[in-house]
């Protein structure tokens, strides 16, 4: 992290001939439990990571913004007193729409400027696009005294990757970028936004692994799952399927097509499964955690039908290893991406050589592997 800070404070200084007045981080994420449960109103249980956007930065007294991102090599500039439009640049948008929507609540801020420098991964589903965004707002409200409070700040970030970059998040990157807490987990109610703190048990790591399975049809099969989960929910006559009970979908299962249901029981089951992780998660229950992790995975590959091969083995080898004393299933939208797992520290070395000789024996594929803890959300970095 040290370095990281370091980093970016120096690249200011050569890009901008003076020193950066502030450094602000917002951390990438990972969900533990509760897929595909956030636009059905119900349930997600993330923690923020030690993988950070970093970024340094000055007031100015004119209306002009300069952005570096470092980890681009790119350049972006535009003027808070005219329209800001989209750029041809993918990254700079994510700059651009969190200024826009920012300064729509608040217009009251003259110009900056940024250097962004990052090592959350990209693209490998542990939300460098929330910490992105998140670092920039908080950058904003932190340098221009905005009263803006966490809950707020997040919709802006979610309402810039939805509007602007035209990407169809729910709430929960954006929201535990800015909310994490260190050595905890959050539960977080998608419907109310209401959150609880959940403590992790000291003992055990964050291991993320990204499998690095490529999938074209993500963004098809994420609207098509959105849709059968509708249907369900028209079906049993719910606002959202958060508001269906098991029992409910059993009595309506004749009416519906069988994958319909299945798709249903994913998500009534996978709210239920992330309440008790949580419990199971704040009592140490690490068993039970276990057997939920493994359960929502199943559930994720014969119900909701979003993991892979390679990722349903990556589970499995690890799980060989891990036994009943941690957790793993795949996180974040599927078709590919990331396996977590809630492991005791001793035991990551031995996951992590045997997953190295099995994975790639087994599918052709090599892992990337990251060992976490749960972190705070955003904040100024003292240097
Ligand atoms: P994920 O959020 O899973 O990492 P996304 O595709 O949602 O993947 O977001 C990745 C995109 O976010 C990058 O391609 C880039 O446009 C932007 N981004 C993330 N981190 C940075 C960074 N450090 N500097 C510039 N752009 C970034
Ligand atoms: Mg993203």
């Amino acid at each position: 992290m040290q370095k990281m800070i370091q980093e970016t404070l120096s690249q200011f200084q050569t890009h901008y001939g003076y020193p950066a007045e502030l450094v602000i981080q917002a951390p990438g994420r990972v969900n533990l439990i509760g897929e595909h449960t956030d636009y059905n109103d119900g349930f997600v249980l993330p923690c923020a990571i030690n993988y950070s956007t970093f970024i340094a930065s000055k007031k100015r007294t004119d209306h002009q913004v300069n952005i570096i991102a470092v980890d681009f090599d790119g350049k972006d500039n535009f003027d808070l007193g005219k329209p800001i439009n989209k750029s041809e640049q993918g990254w700079a948008n994510y700059v651009r729409g969190v200024f826009k929507y920012v300064q729509e609540l608040h217009s009251d801020f003259t110009g900056i400027d940024l250097i962004i420098h990052g090592n959350v991964p990209l693209g490998a589903g542990l939300s460098s696009s929330a910490a992105l965004e998140v670092s920039i707002a908080t950058t904003i409200k932190t340098l221009y005294h905005l009263p803006i409070d966490p809950k707020t700040l997040a919709k802006i970030c979610q309402k810039a990757e939805n509007k602007f970059v035209g990407m169809n998040c729910g709430i929960m990157d954006q929201f535990i970028s800015t909310l994490g807490e260190k050595d905890h987990a959050l539960l977080i109610d998608c419907r109310n936004l209401e959150t609880q703190s959940i403590s992790m048990p000291t003992n055990l790591s964050v291991v993320i692994i990204n499998s690095n399975v490529k999938h074209g049809l993500v963004d098809s099969e994420y609207n098509l799952r959105r849709q059968q989960c509708e249907e369900a929910a028209q079906i049993l006559n719910v606002p959202k399927l958060r508001d269906a009970t098991i029992e409910l979908l059993e009595q309506h299962k004749t009416k519906m097509s069988n994958v319909v249901y299945r798709r249903a029981k994913h998500i009534i089951t996978e709210n239920t499964r992330t309440l008790e992780a949580a419990k199971a998660l704040s009592e140490n229950n690490i068993t039970k955690l276990g057997e939920l992790m493994q359960a929502g995975h199943l559930s994720m590959k014969d119900d909701f039908e979003i993991t892979a091969p390679a990722v349903d083995a990556l589970v499995d080898i690890v799980k060989s290893v891990l036994g009943n004393k941690g957790g793993v299933r795949m996180t974040g939208g599927g078709f590919g991406g990331c396996v977590v797992a809630l492991a005791p520290h001793d035991m990551i070395e031995p996951i992590r050589k045997v997953v190295e000789k099995e994975y790639y024996a087994q599918t052709g594929l090599r892992e990337s592997f990251y060992i976490c803890h749960a972190m705070n959300g955003a904040g100024k970095v003292s240097v």
